[in-house]
């Protein structure tokens, strides 16, 4: 988004804040969506995974109240609830509250200050695409409440108590990924990240290289209950093999014990401990800026993610044969959790517009199903927004407030 975007998102979301609760607001807070580059499942199996924060955010525009009170409207669903902090239990007729109860909930148990709040909630992450939007709406909630509460989160801890929210108080079981991406992002670069101690270093990009998001947009109808499935039998294999998790095996080590296991657990098994060691590779290969390497790597990724994880869908290995044969692609492969929704692709910087044109027709002829291709560059994690307002959108004519 350039700038006058920028601008207009704010003006808009300023003005249906003064037109729910009277006046502006006073803070605003935003947290990126993310796309995994390397690692699918390797986060619960505490091990790596190249992750990248982008600029789909999502946005809160808040202001205190005395009280405790919290009052909210998200524009993408046009839906409003109402909870206090008095009393913080799921509501299940207004679930997309709960990543906002949680956050609350799991702060407040960690002895931290939580204060009232009137928010508008604003997102261009893609809601249920994989790209994260979840992650995105805890973060920037727990954002508003670090500024409202006067107390700080180092972004590991603060990513930690986002996902335990999402976990305990939302119920899905989430790896670590989501919420680490949306805290610890910075611009400009991707983060090989360690699931386990929880420790990541930054690793540049080639400059010729574009990271490009193409949105199968099929629904993800058996993320929730295959990501459990999956999950239990890495466990099993960890538990099987003796290991405190299958980050502890190597891939040369793994096909020697294999035979212990299930064949079913041994090929979910195979997927993670390969796709772990790729996500050491391609980090490699990206600073190398080794194309040949970048190909090969997504492509068996992709490949065992198939085959091995079977998380693949028709929409999905529809989108690999279009982004897979796009001008200008150099490797691509499946994100998020898979069973649909996103996909990336690294493009050469120079042919992105021509990547993008062939993938929309070619994903069209074989799906009747238009795509979103959207290049993306790595976003800041979790934080205030970093803007000078322009004058109320409503006309009131109030200062703008403080650019943070
Ligand atoms: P993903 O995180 O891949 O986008 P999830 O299923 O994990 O998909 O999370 C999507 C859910 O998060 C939505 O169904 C909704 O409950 C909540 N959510 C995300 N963004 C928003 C938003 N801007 N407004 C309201 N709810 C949201
Ligand atoms: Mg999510």
């Amino acid at each position: 988004m350039n700038r006058s975007d920028l601008q207009q998102r704010q003006a808009s979301v300023r003005q249906v804040f003064e037109q729910r609760f009277g006046s502006a607001p006073t803070l605003w807070c935003r947290a990126p969506g993310r796309v995994d580059l390397m690692g699918s499942h390797t986060d619960y199996n505490l091990g790596h995974v190249l992750t990248m924060p982008i600029g789909f955010d999502t946005w809160i525009a808040a202001r205190p109240r005395a009280g405790r009170l919290v009052r909210l409207h998200t524009m993408n669903l046009d839906a409003e609830n109402s909870f206090s902090l008095e009393a913080l239990a799921p509501d299940s007729g207004h679930r997309w509250s709960n990543y906002l109860r949680g956050v609350a909930q799991v702060l407040q148990a960690e002895g931290l200050e939580t204060a009232g709040f009137d928010g508008v909630i604003h997102s261009t992450v893609p809601i249920g695409s994989g790209l994260s939007s979840s992650a995105a709406l805890e973060c920037a909630a727990a954002t508003v409440f670090e500024a409202l509460g006067g107390w700080r989160l180092e972004p590991a801890r603060k990513a930690l108590l986002c996902q335990r929210a999402e976990n305990q108080f939302v119920g899905v079981n989430c790896g670590i990924l989501d919420q680490y991406t949306s805290c610890a992002g910075e611009q400009d670069c991707a983060l090989l990240l360690d699931c386990r101690d929880l420790s990541s270093r930054r690793v540049r990009l080639p400059a010729s290289l574009q990271v490009v998001i193409c949105d199968t947009r099929s629904k993800r109808e058996l993320a929730g209950s295959e990501y459990g499935r999956r999950r239990a039998q890495c466990e099993a294999g960890a538990r099987q093999l003796g290991l405190q998790a299958l980050r502890d095996i190597t891939v040369e080590q793994f096909r020697q014990r294999a035979p212990e296991l299930p064949a079913e657990v041994a090929r979910r098994c195979r997927f993670i401990v390969e796709e772990n060691e790729r996500v050491l590779q391609l980090a490699a290969a990206l600073e190398a800026a080794d194309f040949g390497a970048i190909g090969r790597l997504t492509a068996e990724s992709f490949q065992g993610a198939c085959s091995l994880y079977e998380i693949g869908a028709p929409a999905m290995d529809a989108m690999m044969r279009a982004m897979t044969a796009a001008p200008g692609v150099v490797g691509a492969r499946q994100a998020g959790a898979g069973f649909g929704g996103c996909m990336v692709a690294f493009v050469e910087a120079s042919r992105v517009a021509a990547f993008a044109a062939a993938v929309g027709e070619a994903y069209f002829a074989a799906t009747q199903v238009r795509p979103e291709v959207h290049p993306v560059a790595a976003a800041a994690g979790a934080g205030l927004l970093a803007l000078d307002l322009p004058a109320s959108a409503s006309g009131t004519g109030k200062p703008a407030g403080p650019a943070f």
